[in-house]
């Protein structure tokens, strides 16, 4: 008989602390914009400086989008945030329901969730 192989939940604190890194540069982006904008006008209220920052802003945005979304589950080795072309920020894996803080120790329970 042989059983199914399951990783050791042990070894996921480096992998879920990367997707809550990703995750926290993705939504510190997203937050930024408008005091971005703002310290923006406050310089140089011209058209073309927020142009500016706005295409700075959005680059950033891309690339923080990206690197979140493409950041495997420890479990079940599937995109966490990516289940065919949805991208969902939740706070599980879109495919095995792992919790982003599973490897902290009082939220080791989650780990048994289905
Ligand atoms: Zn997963």
């Amino acid at each position: 008989m042989t059983e199914p192989q399951t990783p050791d939940p042990s070894t996921f604190g480096p992998a879920l602390r990367l997707i809550r890194k990703r995750r926290r540069y993705f939504f510190g982006t997203i937050l930024i914009y408008v005091p971005a904008l703002w310290i923006a006008h406050s310089i140089s209220p011209t058209d073309r400086a927020m142009g500016t920052v706005f295409g700075v802003w959005v680059v950033f945005l891309v690339i923080t989008a990206l690197l979140s979304a493409v950041v495997t589950c420890p479990r079940c080795g599937n995109y966490f945030h990516v289940n065919g072309m949805v991208i969902l920020y939740l706070r599980k894996c879109l495919h095995c329901q792992l919790n982003i803080d599973a490897d902290k120790p009082d939220k080791k329970k989650r780990l048994q969730a289905p």
